[in-house]
């Protein structure tokens, strides 16, 4: 697939830096997501500030139905990503953690609380995510604009980050994560995590701010899927929700 040119100057980026996102001063990129990347603390904007309550699903537990059926939504939104919600608060009040900051400055100092913390409020933070990152079933589901030019340049076509990113999911052993993040660097990367670890923990070896997440526990697809994860992650392609991808990239440009 050819990267989509919009302009010579993506054009002339696109032959000059390949395969890294690698924004250079010269570029004139004033996103709060870009200034906020170079700060530890809270590596994104103000705009995907997490809270610690659940937020509605984007859709009814039927929405995403053929693909993830509404019973596992059900049970994994109003059980299992409740139980984290409610124990990352607890956990919060109990080492006195300042809730109204959100959960992003908590997960890049995470090293410095409990495994309760890590694990519950990992598993808030990753939930409200993956959520947004899906929506109905869409036939020819695809990246478009600069999120697809991204995907491209990082990883040659969307076919090969398709195949990269499903493998990670796959190779996942026991529970965890997939990601599509964007590194220190600006560059576009897949990676996994263990268990509700996530890129933007300072536990986490591969860091950075998440734009996709893929749920590969069991509790997201034992019911319909059984024991077949690959089944499940190549159906679950047709909802992932590129717009939101695309928010999250904010105004990063290649
Ligand atoms: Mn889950």
């Amino acid at each position: 697939m050819a990267i989509q040119k919009k302009n010579t100057r993506r054009s002339f980026i696109s032959k000059t830096v390949k395969g890294s996102l690698a924004i250079g001063a010269s570029l004139s990129i004033a996103a709060p997501l870009l200034q906020s990347f170079t700060r530890k603390e809270n590596y994104i904007s103000s705009k995907f500030n997490t809270g610690f309550d659940q937020q509605a699903l984007p859709y009814t537990y039927d929405g995403l139905e053929n693909i993830i059926d509404a019973m596992t939504m059900e049970i994994h939104y109003s059980k299992h990503a409740a139980a984290y919600s409610k124990n990352a608060k607890e956990a919060a009040t109990a080492e006195g953690v300042n809730i109204a900051l959100g959960l992003e400055p908590l997960l890049c100092n995470i090293s410095k609380y409990s495994p309760k913390m890590r694990n519950n409020g990992g598993g808030h933070y990753n939930h409200e995510m993956f959520w947004k990152c899906m929506r109905a079933k869409q036939v020819n589901n695809l990246p478009t604009g600069d999120i697809q030019a991204a995907i491209n340049l990082a990883f040659g076509s969307f076919e090969d980050f398709k195949k990269k990113f499903s493998d990670t999911g796959k190779n996942r052993f026991g529970s965890g994560w997939a990601w599509l993040y964007i590194d220190g660097n600006k560059k576009l990367q897949i990676s996994s995590t263990p268990n509700q670890d996530n890129p933007l923990m300072d536990v986490s070896d591969k860091k950075g701010f998440p734009l996709l997440a893929l749920d590969v526990w069991e509790h997201a697809y034992y019911l319909k899927y059984q024991n077949k994860r690959a089944d499940y992650i190549q159906n679950w392609w047709d909802v992932v929700n590129w717009d939101y991808v695309q928010q999250r990239m904010g105004d990063f440009k290649i």
